[in-house]
């Protein structure tokens, strides 16, 4: 959003941010805002490494984990919730990137609207990216319920939308 190169410190300052908010397409086609309260986008700026989890009672109780990357908040619907023990796995289905602002969002979506529910935050803190490919993302949370090494892998056999969530066994730490 313009100015990005007017800081007063010049080219030795840091750049806050390459990436500009997004509204993802297909976040704003499944729902009517004239109906849902939820967020329509493009408010809040990147910070590069926002992490939150949403308890979602829609028509099946899930949690929404959701990690900041390129602009938006990658998505995953985690049905029996995010696991908090080491060596736990969970299954978590890739959903439709939402936009940061939603990061943010508690509510309740009407009835007869796409994820008719309430929305409350159980979970939000910063996560680091240790790696992220189309196949595995290896992250560390520090969230105020979950914190730690977590992994996220796709889970193929399940189909093209699956990936199970992994909290890993901490390493000692080396003196
Ligand atoms: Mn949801």
């Amino acid at each position: 959003m313009g100015n990005r190169g007017s800081s007063p410190r010049g080219n030795v300052s840091k750049k806050k941010s390459e990436v500009s908010p997004v509204v993802p397409s297909e976040y704003k086609a499944k729902r009517n805002f004239s109906e849902s309260p939820e967020p329509t986008g493009g408010g809040v700026e990147p910070a590069g490494n926002i992490y939150v989890v949403q308890e979602h009672h829609a028509s099946h109780l899930h949690w929404d984990f959701r990690l900041e990357r390129g602009g938006v908040l990658k998505s995953w619907a985690v049905p029996r919730g995010p696991p908090v023990k080491p060596g736990e796995r969970r299954l978590a289905i890739a959903v439709e990137d939402h936009p940061l602002d939603y990061a943010g969002f508690e509510g309740v979506i009407p009835e007869g609207e796409y994820g008719a529910g309430t929305v409350q935050i159980w979970d939000r803190g910063t996560y680091e990216a240790l790696k992220w490919t189309e196949e595995k993302i290896e992250i560390r949370i520090r969230g105020e319920q979950l914190s730690g090494s977590y992994e996220l892998f796709r889970f193929r056999k399940a189909g093209e939308k699956e990936w199970l969530l992994f909290k890993k066994k901490e390493e000692p730490a080396r003196g």
